[in-house]
């Protein structure tokens, strides 16, 4: 696999996984989240990181200020600290990766979130999308990681940069969170071929779901479901390369072919 080193441009954003060392995501000795510029050696560069998302088209102000302010380089292999704020996926052990921050910031605003949402994520990863989330400070957030040693490491990143308020399991994410759905939003993170049944059934009335779908290896589609009056509206916004969806959500397994338009 490849590790897309450059800028990616938006037409084609790429979160694509990428192989890596096996090995525990040890934290860094750098500053913990929400802290002042001043007190922050990486603030120059995750403003720099704005300016480069606000060019490429994120405009929600909410969503820049939550970019802004959550350290990516606390939720990075520790080799990779000093590519923290380049917009581009990095390794995280286990053949995973940290989405590149475009991805992030594009998916977050799309969940067109409002205060007092739920939102649930499905692929915690590092755990930098589920803080971005938090960083928001208007909604509740849910993650759930298939891989254990993944879920335990995002939960020490996420402690280590201050989203305590973060609700995380290890779990097969195909099934969602039954005990706390409905969800105003679902935000998933890796790619199933098709719309999971479980998920969608565990969006609220009014509910957008975030997802990636298609094949695995190749680019898949960004669809952004909205759930309203029991009708099921989708919208194909573009390309991403995202990790396959494992777990449930394996070819051929307990499927929900969605007649995708
Ligand atoms: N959102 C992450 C990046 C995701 S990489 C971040 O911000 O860092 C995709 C993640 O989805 C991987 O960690 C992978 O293990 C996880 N994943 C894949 N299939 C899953 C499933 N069925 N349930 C939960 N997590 C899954």
């Amino acid at each position: 696999m490849v590790l897309a080193l450059g800028d990616c441009r938006l037409a084609r954003p790429s979160a694509e996984g990428v192989e890596s060392p096996q090995g525990r995501v040890e934290a860094t000795p750098f500053p913990a989240g929400k802290t002042t510029p001043s007190e922050d050696p990486f603030a120059a560069r995750r403003q720099e990181m704005v300016e480069k998302l606000k060019r490429q088209g994120i405009s929600n102000p909410e969503v820049l200020r939550a970019m802004g302010a959550v350290p990516r380089h606390l939720f990075v292999l520790p080799k990779y600290v000093d590519l923290a704020y380049e917009n581009m996926a990095l390794p995280i052990g286990y053949g995973q990766s940290i989405s590149q921050p475009y991805i992030v910031a594009w998916m977050t605003e799309l969940a067109d979130l409002k205060p007092g949402d739920r939102v649930l994520e499905i692929g915690t990863g590092s755990g930098y999308q589920a803080a971005v989330l938090a960083e928001l400070g208007y909604v509740e957030v849910y993650t759930v990681e298939i891989i254990p040693a993944l879920a335990e490491s995002a939960q020490e990143h996420l402690q280590a940069a201050g989203y305590t308020e973060v609700v995380a399991k290890q779990a097969d994410g195909y099934y969602g969170w039954e005990e706390y759905a409905p969800f105003d939003a679902i935000i998933v993170t890796a790619a199933p071929d098709h719309l999971p049944r479980p998920l969608l059934k565990q969006l609220k009335d009014g509910g957008r779901m975030i997802i990636p779908i298609g094949a695995p290896g190749a680019y898949q589609s960004l669809w952004k479901f909205v759930y309203e009056g029991g009708e099921l509206q989708g919208e194909n916004v573009g390309d991403v390369r995202f990790v396959p969806f494992t777990g449930g959500g394996q070819r051929g397994v307990g499927g929900y072919e969605w007649p995708l338009p």
